[in-house]
């Protein structure tokens, strides 16, 4: 489509103001715009032609996608291009490598034939490790016949992803997103599945399973009557052994008419009910980057609603250079989540993927702001766990760094891992300035390998001789 902007209906017709506060929100038309529509976005006029080609090369490669919500409530225009939520949501020319950036602002330049640029961005996404910690190769289950059940990853012994096909979208893209491979149109990178009874057959057989996560992309941009009908059935007796639903969203930051003025929100709120009045711990897992995010009357409003249907919303999102690699934007966050009821949850170190190199933060730093944030808050907000890295063997956390007997050392414990056995037992890890992921330490002391390594490296050969 020629402009690339699109209005979802949001037609509500009520205008008193209920007990949950979103009647106060007249219905908001959704637009958003992608690349070809750089040009149409205003406020960009204001930036060099020089700047705007360069966001036009970057999104040639990587995803781009904003609305005018973000663009209007969030951004502080006067403070492009280091404001921190244009760096969130717009391409920044340092997210390509030099190499790569070239190669495709020559191609754009003498405006190259389709199928060259395409040909050409396609090798670019592909050196960009498109599926970081072996999530296709290793954490798609299979069903009873051995098929491979796309949609899902069973990594970990109690908690199930879902990727429903109608939500591997978001309101927005962050700039710096690990998943950024579901929304560049290539099947073959993409994780996705429609098939609700192949989730409820797999749930219903795996009894050992307790958490429902349901990912993306963003399931919020789905239909209300889709989500229903993945979770409804989840209310029946044969899943009773599936206590929590966790829902991975931005929405609350990036759309939150969504549970307001949006046609099915009320229906929505109603679904989360329903499941929390079932029995069903449900969590919103929601997004933050910063607490610019929480401002809005929209964003506010949001929040009271859905707590007031008994869901948890708890907030979690990674440490990201150009963005919030500050203490005192984590420390304010975290006290703004707790002042609206919301439960700081986790702060996560940059995955190895995408456009990792211009917001990577070294794990030296991560630790410092981390603990620095952490200091500044009280209590109820030290529920806050990190840095967190999600690495293939498991979530690996910094608990600190220190000296053992004269070594100076990085202490790490695994939150979470393909072995049950490994959370919590501490491990240690060489100190080292540079380091930005778990794949570049070496263990501490002059051991050899980690306490966990021979038999993660047999999982994982094992796992890859089955794909
Ligand atoms: S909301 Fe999550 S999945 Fe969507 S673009 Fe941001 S990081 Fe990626």
């Amino acid at each position: 489509m020629s402009a690339q902007v699109h209005a979802l209906k949001a037609i509500n017709t009520r205008v008193e103001a209920p007990e949950d506060g979103a009647g106060l929100f007249e219905p908001v038309p959704f637009k958003v715009y992608t690349q070809r529509d750089l040009d149409r976005i205003p406020q960009l006029a204001r930036l060099s032609p020089a700047r705007r080609f360069e966001m036009k090369v970057v999104s040639s490669v990587l995803p781009f996608r904003v609305n005018q919500y973000v663009i209007d409530e969030l951004i502080d225009w006067d403070k492009v291009p280091a404001d921190p939520i244009f760096q969130l949501t717009f391409p920044q020319r340092g997210m390509l490598a030099a190499e790569h950036y070239e190669r495709i602002a020559g191609l754009l330049r003498r405006e190259a034939p389709k199928d060259e640029l395409e040909r050409a961005i396609d090798t670019v996404r592909h050196a960009l490790n498109p599926h970081p910690a072996d999530q296709m190769a290793l954490n798609t289950p299979r069903d009873e016949d051995g098929e491979l059940l796309d949609g899902m990853q069973h990594k970990y012994r109690e908690t199930v992803l879902f990727f429903p096909s109608q939500g591997q979208t978001c309101h927005s893209y962050c700039s710096f997103c690990f998943r950024w491979a579901q929304f560049v149109g290539d099947k073959a990178l993409r994780i996705a599945s429609s098939e609700a009874h192949a989730l409820h057959d797999y749930l219903r057989r795996h009894t050992e399973v307790t958490d429902l996560l349901v990912t993306g992309g963003d399931p919020m941009v789905m239909k209300t009557r889709h989500l229903r009908d993945y979770l409804e059935p989840l209310l029946r007796p044969e899943f009773d052994h599936i206590q929590t639903i966790r829902l991975g969203s931005k929405a609350l930051s990036f759309w939150p008419h969504r549970f307001l003025g949006a046609e099915d929100a009320d229906d929505l709120i109603h679904l989360l009910t329903q499941l929390v009045e079932a029995g069903k711990h449900v969590a919103l897992m929601a997004h933050y980057n910063h607490w610019k995010e929480l401002d809005t009357e929209a964003a506010r409003a949001a929040i009271r609603r859905i707590r007031s249907t008994g869901t948890v919303i708890r907030a979690q999102g990674p440490l990201i250079a150009h963005i919030n690699d500050d203490p005192a934007v984590w420390a304010e966050m975290w006290k703004r989540e707790v002042r609206l009821g919301l439960v700081p949850y986790y702060m996560f170190v940059e995955r190895d993927t995408g456009a990792r190199n211009y917001f990577e933060v070294p794990l030296v730093r991560a630790w410092e702001i981390y603990q620095q944030a952490i200091q500044q808050v009280s209590g109820v907000a030290r529920t806050a766990r990190g840095p967190s890295m999600s690495a293939s063997p498991g979530k690996v956390e910094i608990q600190g760094i220190t000296e053992v007997v004269g070594e100076k050392v990085f202490v790490l414990r695994f939150i979470q891992a393909r072995n049950p056995d490994w959370v919590q037992r501490p491990f240690f890890a060489r100190h080292d300035e540079q380091a930005t992921w778990l794949d570049q330490l070496v263990p501490a002391f002059g051991e050899e390998k980690w306490f966990w390594q021979a038999e993660y490296e047999a999982l994982r050969d094992q796992g890859l001789a089955a794909a």
